[in-house]
């Protein structure tokens, strides 16, 4: 059994990681996979299990709870002289409730964009369609907070292509992220079906995008650039 965790943030105080709870580890394995290991023909990665436990944040103060649920996969290795083999059983995960952050969220970002985010987070490991959708969402719940039109003075739907559109009248530089966010959310309605990789930029450009636009991060740094070169650093606070 694979007993080494990836550096899983926690999901409520962001500080820890996850860790696994041992003793919450249950690994079943159904009648057929069983009988298969008498098979004469039989090989390691035959044995698919299913398995459910808790993380844990490592954190004594927070001790936030993680439950994860999902699948085993057993891999044959040799060693370089081909004279010993080992199998390494692996968990790979279908969902987490709720799910580690598999980016930073700034506090300013308005809370209904922020709840859909997290859902993305849960739906991430079994159902990447549904988490890009919910990412689409969140785009949908910030265009909200700014306060532009979800439907026509008549009671029609303004489209989310539409809706960008009109942000990006007033904020052309950071209308690009929002449309990809679309686009890989539309992937996501339509086929079901978006690439590991392709989620995880999306994430990392998102984050980017909050930093900036709800962080206000590039403004800070420009003022700081004028302070520094304002004073030739000279300041103390
Ligand atoms: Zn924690």
């Amino acid at each position: 059994m694979q007993e080494h965790l990836p550096p899983w943030q926690c999901p409520k105080c962001g500080r820890g990681n996850l860790a696994l709870d041992k003793e919450s580890l249950r690994i079943g394995y159904s009648a057929d996979v069983i009988a298969a290991r008498d098979d004469p023909d039989w090989e390691p990665e035959w044995d698919r299990g299913r398995f459910s436990c808790l993380l844990v944040c490592d954190q004594p103060k927070c001790g936030d709870i993680v439950s994860m649920i999902g699948e085993t996969v057993a891999n044959e290795f040799r060693s370089d002289d081909d004279s010993e083999q080992f199998i390494f059983e692996s968990l790979v995960p279908k969902s987490m409730i709720p799910g580690a952050p598999l980016m930073n969220i700034p506090p300013a970002t308005p809370s209904a964009a922020q709840n859909a985010i997290k859902q993305s987070f849960s739906a991430f490991w079994g159902d990447r369609g549904s988490a890009a959708n919910r990412l689409r969402i969140s785009v949908e719940r910030i265009l909200d907070s700014e306060g532009i039109p979800a439907k026509t003075d008549k009671g029609a739907f303004i489209t989310l292509a539409a809706r960008i559109d009109l942000f990006g009248e007033k904020s052309p530089e950071y209308k690009d992220t929002l449309t990809a966010l679309r686009e890989v959310g539309n992937l996501g309605s339509h086929d079901g079906d978006v690439t590991r990789e392709a989620l995880l930029d999306t994430y990392e450009v998102y984050e980017d995008w909050l930093k900036n636009y709800v962080g206000k991060h590039g403004e800070k740094m420009k003022g700081l650039v004028k302070k520094l070169t304002d004073t030739k650093g000279k300041y103390t606070v």
